[in-house]
């Protein structure tokens, strides 16, 4: 293709990048309005924020979070959300990885001067993932990462009376997410993967503002904004099976860049039968936690590490009640126990 003289949009600058969404050839400014605009416009079109409400942004130090508390300091300014922000990052215990990755995750907070908070499993739980991967090794091991990290969000935006979270999923993660639940034909899981916002019973909310964002945009506005984030892999990231998701899906976004946001419709079209009969709540006998059982799955699988039992926990029957909800950028995967329809409170990201 020849390449155009002026932006597509403003039709006066030289373009300097091609917008992996669209095609479109755009100038740095106009690329900028136009992620942000159309971020804005999921969240006025989704009613996604009410006036004053307190907003704990998930922040792991890595682009899709970067990105994210950058955008929505922008939005809130420029059109008056009346959002208070704050930064929540939880610390896994990783050695040379997360550790790093919250250097990044300080700096913003210095930057856009957001309050932050740290929350470290092994303040929470008394284990950190490097002890959790010595005791049941480099298997499942995201499993407990994901139960873990759950409930430290909700615990980190209780302590900070939040009335929602805010996590950097993406387009790709949500169209990975729906070819999954398609693939294992877990229709219960389908039918809400596709919700931009959750909410349980007792429960805060938990939205994805970037859920219509292509991971390669949020890339280049890091990149041409100069974001400052954390870009290595976590050292136990495994989770083979939404990397053949991941694959199919770049490969279908280089035939025709749109699969991801036609993906992401599909999923969101699918009518689910609400037939089935809903357990009432409960709270976990050693946490306080909400659970289905007498203990919730944070407690289960802490009892089984305990035990010395870690591996047994998430045998391959219990394996297939795992969630496969993708950690934001730059990390992998956070696979995370089902929500049986039953307890749609705890319902995944
Ligand atoms: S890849 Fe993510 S979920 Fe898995 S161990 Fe690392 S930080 Fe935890
Ligand atoms: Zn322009
Ligand atoms: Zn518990």
């Amino acid at each position: 293709m020849v390449p155009n003289r002026t932006c597509a949009l403003c039709h006066t600058s030289k373009p300097i990048l091609r917008r992996p969404k669209t095609g479109q050839q755009l100038c740095k400014p106009c690329f900028f309005y136009v992620f942000e605009t159309e971020v804005h416009e999921t969240i006025i079109g989704t009613n996604l924020f009410q006036q004053g409400e307190k907003v704990a942004i998930g922040a792991s130090g890595g682009k899709d979070s970067t990105v994210l508390a950058h955008v929505l300091t922008v939005l809130n300014e420029r059109y008056g959300y009346g959002l208070q922000l704050h930064l929540l990052s939880i610390d896994e215990g990783i050695t040379g990885y997360r550790d790093d990755s919250l250097k990044s995750v300080k700096r913003n907070q210095q930057e856009y001067g957001l309050p932050l908070k740290i929350l470290g499993y092994d303040e929470l739980y008394g284990w950190t993932m490097d002890r959790v991967v010595e005791q049941i090794g480099r298997k499942n091991n995201c499993t407990f990462c994901g139960v873990f990290r759950r409930q430290a969000l909700d615990r980190g935006a209780a302590s900070l009376d939040a009335d929602h979270i805010v996590t950097g999923h993406n387009a790709d993660d949500t169209a990975e997410t729906v070819l999954m639940n398609i693939l294992r034909g877990d229709i219960a899981r389908l039918g809400r993967c596709t919700a931009i916002c959750t909410k349980g019973e007792d429960s805060i909310k938990r939205s994805k503002p970037f859920k219509y964002a292509y991971e390669k945009e949020i890339v280049m506005y890091a990149y041409f904004k100069k974001l400052d984030y954390f870009s290595t892999e976590c050292l136990y990231a495994p989770d083979a099976y939404r990397g053949h998701a991941r694959v199919f899906l770049k490969d279908l976004e280089a035939a025709r860049p749109s699969a991801i946001i036609d993906i992401i419709h599909s999923g969101e079209a699918f009518q689910v039968a609400q037939d089935v009969e809903l357990k009432p709540q409960q709270f976990c006998q050693r946490c306080g936690y909400m659970a289905s059982n007498e203990l919730c799955k944070a407690c289960t699988l802490l009892e089984s590490l305990e035990k010395g039992m870690g591996k047994l926990a998430v045998g391959d029957r219990n394996r297939r009640k795992l969630d496969d909800e993708p950690m934001p950028q730059g990390m992998r995967t956070i696979p995370m126990f089902q929500r049986s329809a039953t307890t749609d409170s705890a319902s995944p990201l």
